[in-house]
């Protein structure tokens, strides 16, 4: 630990000169609500690509971190990891993308690209821990990265990835969290035509987990706490829904699932949901509730069941995910917000009352 402290203060360059100042939303306090901020950016550096927001989506993530619920907020915090948006100026460097494209970053600005990891294409799980882009360590200016929102954002080419063009942009934004978040684990997992798949919890997450899960031809079930969310379920992708607080409604559905995928964002019974797989069957979480889940061993003993986790995806993965959305005409439900109801929009998303992601128009942000 202490050799990782070191590399990264000697190797960290502080770039004093040349910054672009820019305004956001930032939290000051776990209490406080979001408010106006100005900041600065690094200028361009020759791998560099500025871009200017058009869109930012709204993760349960940015509002977890926003007060502190994961106990590792650093203050101010400018969340949002779910961009699209222009490009304005490249290094002269950047290979890929050329002023006036559209562009998008997600979770991640930065790994150190030479781990097992990383050469594994799995730069969330970079082993020196990954830059990401909002609340973490910015190790060019110095203090913490900012996030998307905001008003333009500067990132190294190998993190910006492409939205496909024939995607509404606003639409495509949460993609680029939620989407890849549901998106890697039902491909890891292999999830495919003939298998039985649940999604709990229909918000961001689930929405996207719903529509992909269907993509990818299963037998998609959806359980919700929220029994008005039964015709949307469907209208999305579910070929049944189940309310999870009915007991006899779970009761029908023991053992028979090939694979469960959790998204819920606080305190709920996994043994419940666990007790619905088949043998081998697996439940995945990716839902980060702030406190830990009790789990019973018999819920995974009997009969050898798998309790997994996972964590967005590496960039390769990302750029896939974006392209099979682009193929199969797959974007999230959304509701635009400005910015200035971004308060109003995390009390509405701690009562599951997000249809299905809520997505800041950055032209709102002056
Ligand atoms: P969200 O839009 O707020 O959706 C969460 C859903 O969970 C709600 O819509 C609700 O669905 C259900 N829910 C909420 N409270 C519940 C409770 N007390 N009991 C049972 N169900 C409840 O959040 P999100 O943006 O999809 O994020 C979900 C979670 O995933 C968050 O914890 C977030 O931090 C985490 N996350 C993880 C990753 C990763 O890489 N692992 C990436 C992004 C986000 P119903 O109304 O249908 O029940
Ligand atoms: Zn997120």
């Amino acid at each position: 630990m202490a050799h990782a402290v070191d590399v990264l203060t000697s190797e960290r360059p502080v770039q004093r000169q040349g910054r672009i100042k820019t305004t956001g939303y930032a939290a000051h306090s776990s209490t406080s609500s979001l408010q106006p901020f100005s900041f600065e950016r690094r200028k361009p550096r020759p791998q560099d690509v500025q871009i200017d927001i058009l869109y930012c989506g709204v993760c349960h993530s940015d509002l977890h971190t926003a007060r502190n619920e994961w106990t590792n907020t650093t203050y101010p915090v400018v969340p949002g990891h779910e961009i699209i948006g222009r490009v304005v100026k490249t290094g002269a460097q950047v290979r890929r993308f050329k002023e006036g494209d559209l562009a998008a970053v997600g979770c991640m600005v930065d790994s150190d690209r030479t781990c097992a990891s990383c050469q594994a294409g799995l730069e969330q799980f970079c082993e020196s821990v990954p830059t990401f882009t909002y609340n973490s360590e910015d190790k060019h200016l110095g203090g913490m990265t900012y996030g998307g929102y905001s008003k333009t954002i500067v990132v190294d080419e190998a993190f910006v990835l492409r939205p496909p063009a024939n995607l509404d942009l606003a639409g495509a934004a949460p993609l680029l969290c939620a989407g890849i978040t549901t998106y890697s684990p039902l491909r890891r997992w292999k999830v495919q035509k003939g298998q039985k798949v649940g999604i709990v919890g229909l918000g961001g997450l689930g929405h996207m987990g719903v529509k992909l899960a269907n993509a990818f031809g299963a037998h998609v079930a959806l359980f919700t706490t929220s029994a008005h969310k039964t015709a949307d379920a469907k209208r999305l992708g579910a070929h049944e829904v189940v309310v999870s607080k009915d007991p006899v409604q779970m009761e029908k559905h023991l053992n028979s699932f090939d694979f469960i995928l959790d998204t819920v964002s606080a305190q709920h019974d996994i043994n419940s949901y666990l007790n619905l797989l088949k043998r081998d069957g697996t439940l995945v979480l990716v839902g980060a509730p702030e406190k830990p889940l009790p789990l019973a061993a018999s819920s995974i003993i009997l009969p050898r069941r798998q309790l997994a986790g996972s964590l967005i995806g590496g960039l390769a993965e990302t750029q896939e995910m974006l392209d099979f959305c682009g193929q199969h005409g797959i974007t999230a439900d959304i509701e635009i917000i400005p910015i200035q109801k971004i308060n109003e929009a995390y009390e509405r998303m701690l009562r599951s009352d997000v249809k299905y992601r809520f997505v800041i128009d950055m032209a709102s942000l002056k």
